[in-house]
């Protein structure tokens, strides 16, 4: 027995595309943010800690990002699998509305504490 129906897949399969694109466009900005910061920028000693912590911020989201990106782009194979919407560690279902949201976590609540 599946643990998703047919239709239940389908809207994971509509969300995963949906957050796929929502994360390459966040991707392109975030490279946008994090690319270099010139030396002669004419900003004072501040300004430039300022920039360059937030670089640091930027450059975490970036990974972040990517990650999540490799991770979703993996997960659509996936939702094809009788398995899948049960946690991968206890097998316990986990609930619709979080595999909705965050559909490459193949983990339940309760695990991922
Ligand atoms: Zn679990």
């Amino acid at each position: 027995m599946p643990v998703l129906s047919a239709k239940q897949k389908e809207q994971v399969r509509t969300k995963i595309h949906e957050q796929i694109s929502e994360a390459e466009k966040e991707l392109v900005v975030l490279k946008e943010v994090t690319a270099a910061i010139a030396p002669d920028n004419s900003i004072g000693r501040i300004s430039r800690m300022d920039a360059i912590n937030n670089k640091s911020v930027n450059d975490a989201a970036y990974l972040n990002t990517r990650n999540r990106l490799k991770q979703l782009k993996n997960v659509i194979d996936k939702v094809d699998d009788e398995q899948f919407g049960a946690c991968v560690r206890c097998g316990r279902p986990i609930a619709f509305e979080r595999i909705l949201i965050m559909p490459e976590k193949r983990i339940c609540v309760t695990c991922s504490r």
